[in-house]
C-alpha cells in the first residue's frame, strides 16, 4: 500500500485534476522546478482521458472541413512531441506506454459517393496516407470487396491506461485526494483549504492554481464565482460541453483502429479503437455515431450501432458480440458558435488572482495545452522554487469504461 505523503505547506502551484492536461502540467512545470500539488476528486483519468479512444490525430480527418489548418497544425506540431516522449527521447518519459496501433487507417464504404470522398481526401493528405493493398490492410479487411479502399494513417493510439499510469509517475510531486463535493476557497496568491475524500480539512500556501478537472472545472469556476462579484466569472462564459454516446461492442474477432469516413464530412461515420479482452476484442466505437447518438436511449443507439458496422463492415460478423454505451461530455474551452475548439484554452480566472482554467480540447493536444500554462505562469512573474519530491503516486488511473463493474451488456 501506498502511504500518503504529507501535505506540503507551501507549493509554487496547486493543479486541480489528474487526467491528461493536469498529469501533463505537472510535468511540464516540474521540469522547470515549479513545486506542485496534483488535488484529485476521483481515480486518475476519469471522465475523458480514460474514456477516450487514444488516438494521437495527426489533423487528417480535420483536413476535410472548412476549419483545416489551425486544428491540423496543432495537431501535427504535438505529433512530433509524442513521439519523441514515446521515444523516450525528450519530454516525459513514455517508454512505458502501450501503443496499441501505430498506425490508424481510413477506409470508405461501397457506395460511389464515400469512395469519391476516400479519393478526394487521399488528394489532399497525400503526404499524410498511404494506400493499402492485400495482405498490407488489417486483418478487418480480409473480406472486404476491393471497392472498398483503405489507406494507412500515420497516427498512433495509445492506451489510455498505460498513458495515465506512465504520467502519473514521471514526475514524484505530492497528489492528494479531494472530497468531490468538497469546497475548495482560495484567493491566490495565499492560502488554499480544502477537505480531502476522509472529511479531514487541509491548507497550503500556493502562488498560482491550475484547474485541469475537464467538466469539474465548472464546479471549481463556479465556486469561484460564488465567492467573488467578478463580472465574467461563471463556468457557462468560459467553457462548453459536447456530450457523446460511445458503444463498446464485446467480441469482435480482431483488433481495428481508423475511421470510416462518409460523404464529404470532416467527421467520419464511425471511428473504431480496439483494446483485448480475454480471447477476443473489444471494440469502442465513436465518431459520428457517438455524437449523433446523444439524443437517443441506450437500446436506440445500440442499434444504430450496429447498422453503422454493418453498413461500414459489413464483412465483418458480429452477430455474437455483446454491446453496451457509455454516455460522456467532452468539456472544452467556449467558442462563439459551440463548435470544437482548434486549439488547446487557457484561461485566466481573473477573479481568483493566479488562476487558470485549462481546455485541452484533444488528449493529443495536452502538451500544448502545458505549454501554454508553464509561458502565462512565466509572464505572471511567479518563479519557480524547486520541486518536492513525494515519492511514488498516491493514485491509481481510472477503470477502462469496458471494465466498469456498472456495464450492463446487451
Ligand atoms: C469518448 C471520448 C473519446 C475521445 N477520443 C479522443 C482521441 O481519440 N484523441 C484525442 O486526442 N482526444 C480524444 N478525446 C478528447 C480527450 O479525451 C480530452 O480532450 C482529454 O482527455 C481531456 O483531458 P483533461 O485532463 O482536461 O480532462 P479529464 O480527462 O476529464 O480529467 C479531469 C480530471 O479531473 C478530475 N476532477 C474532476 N473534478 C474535479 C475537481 N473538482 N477537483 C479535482 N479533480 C477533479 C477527474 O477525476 C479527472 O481525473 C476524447 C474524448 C472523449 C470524451
Amino acid at each position: 500500500m501506498i502511504l500518503p505523503a504529507p501535505i506540503p505547506d507551501r507549493v509554487d502551484v496547486v493543479i486541480f485534476g489528474g487526467g491528461v492536461a493536469g498529469l501533463w502540467t505537472r510535468w511540464r512545470l516540474e521540469h522547470a522546478g515549479y513545486s506542485t500539488l496534483l488535488l484529485e476528486s476521483s481515480s486518475l483519468g476519469h471522465g475523458q482521458t480514460i474514456a477516450s479512444q487514444g488516438i494521437l490525430h495527426r489533423g487528417t480527418k480535420y483536413a476535410f472541413g472548412k476549419d483545416v489548418s489551425q486544428a491540423s497544425m496543432e495537431l501535427l506540431m504535438a505529433q512530433e512531441v509524442w513521439s519523441r516522449a514515446i521515444k523516450g527521447v525528450d519530454g516525459p518519459d513514455l517508454r512505458r506506454v502501450t501503443v496499441l496501433s501505430p498506425t490508424t487507417v481510413m477506409w470508405t464504404s461501397e457506395s460511389f459517393l464515400s469512395r469519391f470522398t476516400g479519393a478526394v481526401a487521399a488528394g489532399v493528405l497525400k503526404s499524410d496516407v498511404k494506400k493499402l493493398e492485400g495482405d498490407a490492410r488489417p486483418a478487418a479487411f480480409k473480406s472486404a470487396p476491393k471497392a472498398v479502399n483503405v489507406w494507412e494513417i500515420d497516427e498512433k493510439v495509445v492506451d489510455s491506461s498505460t498513458l495515465v499510469r506512465e504520467l502519473a509517475r514521471v514526475v514524484r510531486g505530492p497528489m492528494a485526494s479531494l472530497a468531490p463535493d468538497a469546497h475548495t476557497h482560495w484567493d491566490l496568491p495565499g492560502m488554499l483549504s480544502w477537505t480531502d475524500a476522509a472529511g479531514r480539512s487541509h491548507a497550503t500556501h500556493a502562488s498560482a492554481a491550475v484547474l485541469c478537472a475537464g467538466v469539474g472545472n465548472e464546479s471549481l469556476i463556479t465556486s469561484l464565482a460564488g465567492t467573488t462579484s467578478v463580472p465574467g466569472a461563471a463556468a457557462s462564459h468560459v467553457s462548453q460541453r459536447r456530450p457523446l454516446h460511445m458503444v463498446m461492442m464485446r467480441g469482435a474477432p480482431c483488433d481495428l483502429f481508423g475511421h470510416c469516413i462518409r460523404e464529404l464530412s470532416d467527421k467520419p461515420r464511425l471511428t473504431v479503437t480496439s483494446a483485448r479482452d480475454a480471447d477476443s476484442f473489444v471494440w469502442y466505437l465513436g465518431g459520428s455515431l457517438a455524437e449523433d447518438g446523444v439524443s437517443r436511449d441506450e437500446s436506440t443507439q445500440i442499434d444504430a450501432a450496429k447498422l453503422a458496422v454493418h453498413e461500414c463492415l459489413p464483412w465483418v460478423d458480429v452477430s455474437r458480440a455483446s454491446w453496451a454505451t457509455l454516455r460522456v461530455d467532452r468539456a472544452e474551452g467556449r467558442t462563439a458558435t459551440g463548435k470544437r475548439p482548434d486549439t488547446p484554452i487557457v484561461s485566466h480566472i481573473a477573479a481568483a488572482g493566479h488562476t487558470l482554467a485549462v481546455w485541452p480540447t484533444k488528449l493529443a493536444l495536452a502538451p500544448a495545452a502545458a505549454g501554454r500554462v508553464f509561458d502565462l505562469l512565466e509572464t505572471a512573474g511567479i518563479r519557480p522554487t524547486g520541486v518536492i519530491d513525494a515519492g511514488e503516486p498516491a493514485l491509481s488511473p481510472a477503470p477502462l469504461p469496458w471494465n466498469e463493474g456498472g456495464v450492463r451488456w446487451r
